[in-house]
């Protein structure tokens, strides 16, 4: 039994003045086996995070929902109040881009740690809190009652991050949606928390999500890969090969796009601007910025098919393929 099968999902949430709903995600469809990592990658508004909100089943009000997200075999959206208490309190973690954002500012790290443990999993608080200096010792934080004490802005936001995998992890989930948690990060203390969080995933045998716009930190974190554009997913493939057999010219683009240490080649960015699902037409979403567009292209949508280990929504893939007019210049 998977941890998360997600099954042409498909959102629409009210444009301006209510009146007209409008597409942020189009079927929309993958799945996380226990112990296993995905990583949702793609531009800014792609849709990576409106699937997380969906996940969770928090989307905004006066979105509606076609399709299943199933958690262990139970319907998310079929959850009665308490169901859905449970599985976002015990089940499910998420952890976000920026720590700052999820903490209040005013309240002590250890009111912020223990909270959900008293109120959710009814612990005392001297319980929680000897819980949670064990948690953030796990997480490399040694002095944890010290910096229980103290408040977030005396935390740098290395140290703020791991306090949110601590948090994160304290409950027991069994799936973990991180959403870009690097980002707002330098790099080295990216490698640091990145390096724990991957660690610990592992050691439990989580399954987890991970968003991120990096095709190179998915590919070192996770096992498999789905790349998002226009609110649909476009390629899914193995982690591993992701950098020398791209199936989709999107995908191929990103990696043309982004630099790499050592290589005579420069980067050459994606030409235009990403699009919402709802501006992305009857054909292709990607077609306005795709070298290889057709006519058919900008007409008929591309269902995601099979392709060697790879699933890609493009009409011209095996072509692209057989030509090997994707792969990355030596
Ligand atoms: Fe490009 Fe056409 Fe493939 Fe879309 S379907 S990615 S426009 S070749």
């Amino acid at each position: 039994m998977n941890t998360l099968d997600v099954n042409g999902l498909h959102v629409t949430l009210p444009g301006p003045g209510q009146r007209r709903q409008r597409t942020v995600l189009r079927d929309v469809s993958f799945s996380v086996a226990p112990g296993e990592a995905l990583g949702l990658v793609g531009e800014s508004g792609s849709g990576k995070s409106m699937t997380l909100k969906a996940v969770l089943r928090m989307l905004p009000t006066g979105s509606r929902t076609e399709g299943a997200v199933r958690f262990e075999d139970d319907d998310v959206y079929g959850m009665d109040a308490r169901a859905l208490r449970t599985y976002r309190s015990h089940r499910i973690a998420m952890i976000h881009q920026d720590p700052r954002t999820a903490v209040n500012p005013v309240r002590r790290v250890g009111d912020f740690l223990t909270e959900g443990l008293v109120l959710t999993h009814g612990l005392r608080r001297r319980e929680a809190a000897a819980r949670m200096v064990r948690a953030l010792a796990d997480v490399g934080i040694a002095d944890g009652e010290r910096r229980m004490a103290q408040y977030p802005h005396e935390l740098s936001g290395g140290l703020l991050q791991r306090v949110m995998i601590a948090a994160a992890l304290a409950t027991g989930p069994r799936l973990l949606l991180a959403d870009e948690p690097t980002t707002a990060l330098d790099v080295t203390t990216q490698q640091e928390v990145m390096g724990i969080l991957d660690a610990l995933r592992r050691e439990r045998g989580l399954a987890m999500v991970f968003v991120t716009h990096d095709l190179d930190l998915a590919a070192a974190v996770t096992d498999r890969v789905a790349v998002m554009y226009a609110g649909t997913i476009v390629e899914t493939g193995p982690s591993a090969d992701l950098h020398h057999h791209a199936a989709h010219p999107y995908t191929a683009g990103l990696l043309r796009a982004r630099p790499v240490i050592g290589s005579r080649t420069r980067p050459a960015p994606l030409p235009g601007r990403p699009v919402s699902a709802f501006e992305a037409g009857d054909g292709c979403g990607f077609a306005d910025r795709c070298t290889y567009a057709q006519d058919a292209c900008r007409a008929i949508r591309p269902a995601l098919a099979p392709l060697g280990t790879h699933t890609t929504a493009c009409h011209r893939a095996q072509e692209l393929a057989d030509t090997h007019a994707l792969e990355p210049a030596s």
